[in-house]
């Protein structure tokens, strides 16, 4: 590890201490934890899988902080329409975010725009594929794994499927 770096991770928080950042700027890369995430209700669909990958360019301009970058986590979903799992990555490769700073500001905390851009970027309703089936209304069969012996006309049932799940 060595020297303390400018861009802290404790206690599932994200923090830039700007005593430590560089003039000129700094970059940073990693991964913090997925808990600040926090997802409450949409945990049943959404699960993130390992931490949140992150590398961001940290600046301060005067009174102003600008952080710019990407950042990456993956989740395990629930297909909302045929209720497999599958991996989702959620990618955010313009991640904006300026601060007001001053001189009484010793850190600064990006947990909450880190959080709300991921957040964002997530499907209210997961779907494994834009080709997904669902399932059979009738008698709740993957129609993604071959037909069933339903008479129903499925073409595009996602509606139906979400109708299931209720
Ligand atoms: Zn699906
Ligand atoms: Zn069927």
């Amino acid at each position: 590890m060595g020297e303390k770096e400018a861009v802290l991770e404790t206690q599932g928080r994200l923090i830039v201490d700007l005593s430590r950042l560089k003039e000129g700027g700094e970059l940073f890369e990693g991964e913090t934890s997925a808990e600040i995430l926090d997802l409450e209700d949409k945990e049943e669909l959404v699960q993130p899988a390992g931490g949140i990958a992150y590398k961001l360019q940290v600046e301060s301009l005067g009174n102003e902080l600008l952080v710019r970058g990407e950042l990456r986590q993956n989740f395990i979903c629930v297909c909302s329409f045929c209720n497999e799992t599958f991996n989702l990555e959620v990618k955010e490769g313009r991640f904006v975010e300026s601060y007001e700073i001053n001189d009484e500001f010793a850190f600064l905390d990006l947990t909450n725009e880190i959080r709300e851009v991921i957040i964002l970027d997530l499907p209210a309703h997961p779907r494994c594929s834009e080709a997904c089936l669902g399932l059979c209304p009738e008698c709740g069969a993957n129609l993604n794994k071959g037909g069933c012996e339903c008479k129903t006309d499925h073409g595009d049932d996602r509606w139906s499927a979400l109708n299931i799940l209720d």
